[in-house]
């Protein structure tokens, strides 16, 4: 395999998708040497059927606002690779939303699904719609616009969306009535979906809570804990409140969040009531960042900054990609944070990712450290399944053990000579060689 050429050969069909470039030149580079040493790939032209989605679907989504207005969205489903099982991955509604990020999401899913060990392929979703400042009504005609396209493509042996940015277990809600409606069955086709009707206990908590298991695991190589840790976490979405209650829980003192208008610094950590109030905040559809600074005394919002300037031993940054640069990244590192966990997909930009392996920190690509959520969703599917619901502590146990053998995978593959382990490397080869091997099995396809 010749990295530069496959590059330059994308950049040439897919000028501007720089997100997307950006996911497969990491991943290329991480696998290069293993290819070559495995020639039946080449010969399977491997990387060039696993770089480009299987196909891609683009529609529009008109619908009316509250006053009788009429919008049109674009939605998108871009079901890139199916070779270990159904497509799956969420949907997310944001918009900063284009092909290029979907492009790069569906590309990441297919080797963190892999990473999981649950038969899932990769998938990913979504809407430069923007569920901010809507009410509950224009959401659900929007959700309801939006699978009106969508159902056509989707089943719980085909392709099996879930949340993402923007989506959360209501808009899953609105999503799968009328999926049950068009298709008059009740199957178990989206995850994250409500308790009552087949979702699974642990799903909402679950990427947060696995990247703090994934950290935990990265710092037990340590001998280290979270117990008596200072904690800076960036967002405070789905990923980001599961990442500070289990931090919290595990001993830790979170003291940030963040949103994209700047951060909060709370010297008394972040936990408690603190986490309810932000919660109810969050799902009347409000901002959730300068408030909390209004209501709870000590606490600092910083506008137009961002959370890598604080003092801290583990960082999680748990809101969008490329959100932590190089000059976060040595702020980081100056300020004497030993290990960064990634909740959110390619938080850190390559250069700040440099930064971290320079000085030897425990890093986690999120492709590792949150597939903690789309493991859960593979477990929601298999209880779907069985007409069955696990019951908390069994999720969770699960959910913790999937992401210890994660990180028992990333030892594997990414250990270096000196000992220090390079999870970037682990996570890309570990989740690549089973795609390519199920891919070599199923033929040229
Ligand atoms: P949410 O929409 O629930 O939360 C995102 C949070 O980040 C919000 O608090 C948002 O603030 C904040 N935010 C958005 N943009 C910025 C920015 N530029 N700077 C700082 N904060 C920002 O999304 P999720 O929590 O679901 O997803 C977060 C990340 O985790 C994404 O990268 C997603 O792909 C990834 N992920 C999500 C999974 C899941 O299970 N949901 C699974 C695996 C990965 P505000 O609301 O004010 O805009």
């Amino acid at each position: 395999m010749n990295v530069t050429k496959i590059l330059n050969g994308l950049e040439a069909k897919h000028p501007g998708e720089s997100e997307y470039l950006q996911a497969v030149k990491e991943v290329l580079e991480s696998i290069e040497t293993i290819y070559n040493e495995n020639p039946q790939f080449e010969a399977a032209g491997i990387i060039e059927r696993v770089v480009e989605p299987d196909r891609i679907l683009t529609f529009k989504i008109p619908w009316l606002d509250d006053s009788g207005k009429v919008h049109v969205n674009l939605g998108y489903r871009v079901q890139f690779n199916n070779a270990i099982g159904p497509y799956k991955g969420g949907l997310r509604f944001h918009p900063s939303v284009n092909l290029s990020i979907l492009k790069f999401l569906g590309f990441e899913q297919i080797f963190k699904n892999s990473l999981t060990t649950l038969p899932m392929g990769g998938a990913k979703g979504g809407s430069d719609f923007d569920p901010k400042g809507k009410s509950d009504a224009e959401i659900m005609r929007f959700c309801q616009a939006f699978m009106l396209e969508l159902w056509k493509l989707i089943g719980p042996e085909t392709d099996v969306p879930a949340g993402d940015i923007g989506v959360g277990g209501r808009e899953i809600g609105f999503l799968y009535g009328m999926y049950k409606k068009l298709v008059r069955e009740h199957n178990g086709v989206l995850t994250g979906k409500g308790l009552n009707w087949g979702g699974s206990k642990i799903r909402p908590e679950a990427t947060g809570f696995g990247n703090v298991y994934f950290a935990y695991e990265m710092l037990s190589t340590k001998g280290l804990s979270f117990e008596g840790k200072t904690v800076t976490v960036s967002g405070f979405g789905n990923v980001a409140w599961g990442a500070v209650s289990k931090a919290t829980e595990l001993g830790a003192k979170v003291v940030t969040i963040s949103g994209p208008d700047g951060y909060i610094y709370d010297p008394n950590g972040i936990s408690g009531e603190k986490i309810d109030f932000m919660l109810e905040l969050r799902a009347s559809n409000n901002d959730i960042v300068a408030p909390y600074a209004e209501e709870f005394e000590g606490a600092i919002f910083h506008a137009g900054k961002r959370p890598w300037e604080v003092k801290c031993d583990i960082a999680l940054p748990c809101a969008t990609q490329n959100e932590l640069n190089a000059q976060d990244a040595q702020n980081l590192v100056n300020n004497g944070c030993i290990c960064v966990s990634e909740g959110a997909n390619m938080p850190s930009t390559p250069e700040a990712i440099e930064i971290f392996h320079k000085n030897k920190l425990l890093f986690a690509p999120g492709k590792a450290s949150n597939a903690g959520g789309v493991a859960t969703s593979g477990l929601e599917m298999s209880q779907n399944s069985m007409k069955y619901a696990w019951a908390s502590a069994d999720v969770d146990d699960k959910l913790r053990r999937i992401m210890k053998d994660i990180h028992e995978a990333c030892v594997k593959y990414g250990s270096q000579p000196d000992g220090y382990v390079d999870y970037v490397k682990g996570a890309n080869i570990a989740g690549f060689l089973k795609v390519a091997e199920a891919m070599l099995d199923q033929g040229i396809i």
